[in-house]
C-alpha cells in the first residue's frame, strides 16, 4: 500500500456484521485511527455458544493472504493454515492422482478453519481501543431520515437505536443492509440461485492421530454432475463436502432421491466407494447436516450517497468453487482503506467519493470473479477428468516457465497473484486461445510448437 496518511480521527464508522470482511474492515479502519462500532448478530463466537456456521474450512490464496498481512496478522493465521499443492483426484475406482496448482512447489494455497480465523479477527480487534463490537446485536431496520439502525438484541429480548453518520455493510449474502438500501435506492441487484446445493460431511482422524488422507491436497472426487470435496483440518480431520444438484433430472442425480439412509448408502458406495469407509458418521451427517444454497449475487451499486457502502459477500456473493469469496472480500478491504488514502488525505473525508471509487474500483472484478467462479464448477466436476485438460494444464506450466511473466495460467493469476480479477478475466481468454491454437492435433508436449507459441505471446500479451 502507498503511504500512510493521518485520517480523521472523530470518523466514527458503523460497521454490520462481524464476519469475515466485517472484522477485517474494523481492524484495518482503526489500526488507522478510526473510531468503529462493529454489530454482529450472533453471540462471540470465542465463547463456545455460537450456532454453527456454513462451511468449516476454506481455501485461502494470495489474496486473502495478503490482506491479512496488511493487517498484521498473517503470521498468525499461518500457524494454522496448511499448504495445499494441488488436487489430489479420486478415480471411480480409487486410483489416487496430483494435479498440481503452480508451476512449482512455491505455489500453493491454504486450507484455513473459518473459525479459527475469525477468532483470530476478532482477537485483533479486541486489542484496538478505537474498535467496539456488540455481539447479539441483530440489524432489523433502518431510519434513514434520522440516521437511525435499530438491532434487535438476543441478550435482552429488546430492541436498540444507535445513530450513525457512515454505515458499512458486511452482513452477507442475506444482508439487511442491502435491503434497507434498496428501499431507497436501487442498487441493480441480481441474485441467481444455483440448482446444485451442499451438504458437509468429516473424515475424523485415525486410530493414532494420524490423517486418512494427504493433508497437503485439496481431495476432489469429480463426478460429472456433481463432486465431493475435502480439505484437512489442523487436528489431521477433512471436511468434507458434497456437492450435488437439489432436484435430480435425466443426466443428473439430486439431493431430493437421498431422502432415506439405504439411498444414502448406496450413493455414496456407488460414486465415492473409498471415501465412505472413512466417514463413521456418513448416516448421521446426511440426516442432521442441513443442505446448504449456492448462488450469485451482482449489484450495480455499492453505496448510497456517503451514507452506507456494501462490500463482501453483501455486494457479491459468488459459488464457492474457485474458492474466492473470502478473498475477494478481503481484497474490497484493503481497496477501501487505499481509496481513503488516497482520495483528500488528511483532509475532511467526502465518503461519498470515497465509497464511489471503490465501487468503479471493484464492481467489474466482482462480476469476473463471480464468472470464473461458476465456470469453474464445470472444470472441478468435469473436466479435471479428461486426459485432454491434463495435457492443457502441462502446457500452461511449461509456457509460464518458458516466458515467465508473460504467460500466467488463469488459475494461478487468481489464486497466486493480486492483479485485478478482471484483467486475469481478459488475460484468460487471450491465453485461451492461444492453447486452442497450440494444442491443435497435439497429444502430447512434444507435438507443441514452442516457436509459434513464443511468436503469439509475444504478440498478444505483455508483462504481467
Ligand atoms: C460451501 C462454501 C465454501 C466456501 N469456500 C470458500 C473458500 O474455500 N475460500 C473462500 O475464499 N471463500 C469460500 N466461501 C465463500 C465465503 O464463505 C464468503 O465469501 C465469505 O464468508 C464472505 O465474507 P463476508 O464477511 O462478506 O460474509 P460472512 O462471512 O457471511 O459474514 C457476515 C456476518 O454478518 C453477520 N450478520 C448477518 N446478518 C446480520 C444482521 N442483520 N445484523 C448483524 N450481523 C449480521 C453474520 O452473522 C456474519 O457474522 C465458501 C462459501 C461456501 C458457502
Amino acid at each position: 500500500m502507498g503511504k500512510r496518511v493521518n485520517m480523521q480521527k472523530d470518523s466514527t464508522i458503523t460497521i454490520i456484521g462481524a464476519g469475515m470482511a466485517g472484522t477485517l474492515q474494523a481492524v484495518l479502519l482503526a489500526q488507522r485511527g478510526f473510531r468503529v462500532s462493529l454489530f454482529e448478530r450472533n453471540p462471540d463466537p470465542r465463547k463456545g455458544d455460537a450456532p454453527a456456521g456454513r462451511s468449516v474450512n476454506l481455501a485461502l490464496g494470495e489474496r486473502g493472504r495478503f490482506a491479512l498481512d496488511t493487517a498484521g496478522l498473517l503470521e498468525k493465521v499461518d500457524t494454522f493454515s496448511i499448504p495445499m499443492r494441488g488436487r489430489m483426484l479420486h478415480s471411480p475406482e480409487g486410483e489416487q492422482r496430483l494435479q498440481p496448482y503452480g508451476k512449482d512447489d512455491t505455489e500453493v494455497i491454504y486450507s484455513v478453519h473459518r473459525a479459527r480465523l475469525n477468532e483470530c479477527l476478532l482477537d485483533a480487534a479486541d486489542d484496538l481501543e478505537e474498535l467496539s463490537i456488540r455481539f447479539n446485536h441483530q440489524l432489523d431496520r433502518i431510519d434513514w431520515d434520522t440516521n437511525q439502525a435499530w438491532f434487535k438484541c438476543s441478550e435482552d429480548s429488546g430492541e436498540i437505536a444507535h445513530g450513525f453518520k457512515v454505515l458499512i455493510g458486511t452482513d452477507g449474502a442475506g444482508s439487511a443492509l442491502r435491503r434497507s438500501m434498496q428501499t431507497q435506492a436501487d442498487l441493480g441487484v441480481s441474485e441467481e440461485l444455483l440448482e446444485t446445493g451442499y451438504k458437509e460431511l468429516s473424515i475424523p482422524p485415525g486410530e493414532n492421530g494420524e490423517p486418512l488422507l494427504d493433508p497437503n491436497a485439496l481431495h476432489v472426487w469429480p463426478r460429472g454432475g456433481f463432486m465431493l470435496i475435502g480439505l484437512a483440518n489442523m487436528d489431521n480431520s477433512f471436511t468434507m463436502t458434497l456437492f450435488l444438484d437439489n432436484h435430480a433430472s435425466d443426466n443428473n442425480r439430486g439431493f431430493d432421491e437421498l431422502e432415506n439412509w439405504p439411498a444414502q448408502l448406496d450413493f455414496m458406495n456407488e460414486y465415492f466407494a473409498d471415501a465412505v469407509p472413512l466417514i463413521p458418521d456418513l448416516e448421521r451427517e446426511f440426516k442432521q447436516n442441513p443442505i446448504g444454497l449456492l448462488g450469485t449475487i451482482r449489484c450495480k451499486k455499492w453505496h448510497m450517497d456517503s451514507k452506507a457502502l456494501i462490500i463482501g459477500d453483501a455486494a457479491h456473493a459468488i459459488v464457492p468453487f474457485h474458492g474466492q469469496g473470502v478473498n475477494a472480500a478481503f481484497e474490497d478491504c484493503v481497496a477501501l482503506m487505499e481509496c481513503l488514502q488516497e482520495i483528500e488525505p488528511g483532509g475532511e473525508i467526502n465518503w461519498k467519493e470515497v465509497f464511489s471509487e471503490l465501487q468503479d474500483r471493484r464492481i467489474a472484478n466482482a462480476n469476473a470473479i463471480a464468472d470464473m467462479a461458476l465456470e469453474n464448477y464445470e472444470i472441478m466436476r468435469e473436466s479435471v477428468r479428461h486426459e485432454g485438460f491434463l495435457l492443457r494444464k502441462e502446457l500452461e506450466h511449461e509456457l509460464e516457465r518458458r516466458h515467465p511473466g508473460h504467460f500466467i495460467a488463469r488459475y494461478s493469476l487468481v489464486m497466486f497473484h493480486r492483479i485485478p480479477y478482471a484483467e486475469a478475466y481478459r488475460r484468460g481468454e487471450i491465453q485461451a486461445g492461444i492453447l486452442d491454437e497450440l494444442l491443435k492435433g497435439a497429444s502430447s508436449l512434444d507435438d507443441v510448437d514452442f516457436e509459434t507459441a513464443a511468436r503469439l505471446i509475444n504478440h498478444k500479451l505483455n508483462t504481467v
